[in-house]
């Protein structure tokens, strides 16, 4: 472990500044103190003066750990066991990082060194860093902590191990296996931090959805059309959608036999959407309260594709705008808000008409905002299915629009959703 990584670990288990901390150690070590001996210093420094810190760490159900513990001492069973690698000043570190469970709670854990960790382990970890992440306190495993594995497993009412449907991955997942077909692939060349580096990239599917993959350490296995379990991936949020990363740590696995990829996107209410973080491919179904400006006719930059007032683009000056149809509309299912977005072709079914007829529509009247005045009628106030992918970043969460229609479009449908409802 380098000195960045020690002060890491010393600063989030003391609850201290981890650049202060850095910079005492690395004065302490030019001045050849030992390492556990400047530790230990810095521990007396920084003072244990959390009531649950100290030399002594605190034993704690899982559910009691607070980002404001200094350490603790936990009994849990491992959920998840992933590994990565991550790069401090220059440097390759490999870590595990996961979930541990006891009968009241689960938290995610980091170990800073290689336990032996597996999926299923009861273990006690002793005097183990306490960090808060996102919100969360999350534990940090690392050279002070005393790890034992223990014979007794804990009941926990949380799935043991990492197998997951595509629809239950989050952004932040780490160790977690998926059993996919690979419906597109594409080898890319990218600069990465080593310079020129081979990845794929493309869509995964199984019966419950589709997400985007990026391989960083291309596998053999992993080509358009193969049905594959790959073990030990992470999700990453990318441009506000969940995709899964599959590492040199990740093991892929052939399958005889083909996956079952859904026709179909999993239909989801709005706010669990937004708040899951966003989706490849999903159906929203709510009732378009607004239609908002910039909806209707309007005109894009031929350079960059941005919507432009009066022949302006923001980037690119005066140009010689293309006329395009658009609709951003405002879908509310009592749960949540999304801005579903229709392209040309979605927008000129809902219009009912091309881009030739909105311009003779708003030469007629004189006014171009007749057109979404038109489409505004048409849509506000009635309930609409919206599928395509939702994406949640800081512009919001917008659903581009592939499929668009009445909710009552298909009423064979809407009758077995019923006579399902009536049964159950
Ligand atoms: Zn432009």
């Amino acid at each position: 472990m380098d000195l960045e990584a020690e002060a890491e670990e010393l600063a989030s288990a003391l609850g201290a500044n981890k650049e202060e901390v850095l910079e005492d150690l690395e004065k302490l070590v030019s001045y050849s103190v030992p390492l556990d001996e400047a530790k230990g210093s810095l521990r007396r420094k920084y003072g244990d003066s959390d009531a649950s810190g100290g030399d002594e760490p605190t034993t704690k159900d899982i559910a009691d750990v607070a980002t404001d513990d200094a350490n603790v001492t936990v009994t849990g069973r491992v959920l998840t066991v992933g590994k990565r690698s991550i790069r401090y000043q220059g440097e390759d570190q490999v870590i595990f990082e996961g979930e541990l469970a006891d009968g009241t709670g689960r938290i995610s854990y980091t170990a800073w060194q290689d336990f032996d960790l597996s999926v299923g382990d009861a273990i006690t970890a002793g005097n183990a860093g306490v960090r808060e992440w996102e919100g969360s306190p999350e534990l940090n495993l690392g050279q002070s902590t005393t790890l034992v594995f223990e014979d007794e497993q804990p009941d926990v009412e949380y799935e043991v191990g990492g197998d997951r449907a595509l629809d239950e991955l989050s952004p932040g997942d780490r160790g977690r296996n998926v059993v996919v077909r690979v419906l597109e692939c594409e080898r890319k060349t990218i600069d990465g931090r080593d310079g020129e580096t081979e990845i794929l990239s493309g869509v995964l599917g199984d019966d419950t959805g589709r997400l985007p993959f990026t391989d960083w350490d291309p596998h053999a296995e992993i080509e358009e059309g193969a049905s594959v379990r790959i073990e030990n991936v992470s999700i990453r949020e990318f441009r506000g959608v969940p995709s899964v990363n599959v590492s040199e740590f990740s093991s892929v696995i052939g399958l005889g036999e083909d996956v079952t990829v859904s026709e179909d996107a999993p239909e989801m209410g709005i706010d669990e959407a937004v708040t899951s973080g966003g989706a490849y491919d999903v159906r929203l179904v709510g009732n378009i309260i607004e239609v908002r400006d910039g909806s209707g006719l309007i005109e894009r930059c031929p350079e960059c594709g941005r919507v432009v007032q009066n022949g302006q683009c923001r980037s690119h000056g005066e140009v010689d705008a293309e006329d395009d149809l658009r609709v951003k509309a405002i879908l509310d299912d009592g749960t949540g808000t999304v801005t579903a977005i229709l392209g040309h072709d979605l927008t000129a079914e809902v219009y009912g008409g091309g881009i030739e007829d909105a311009k003779e529509h708003a030469r007629d009247a004189m006014d171009k905002s007749v057109v979404a005045d038109d489409i505004r009628e048409k849509l506000v106030g009635k309930e609409y299915r919206v599928r395509g992918q939702l994406s949640v970043d800081e512009y919001g969460a917008n659903l581009d629009a592939t499929e668009f229609a009445g909710s009552d479009d298909d009423p064979g449908e809407r009758a077995r959703d019923a006579l399902a409802e009536v049964r159950a």
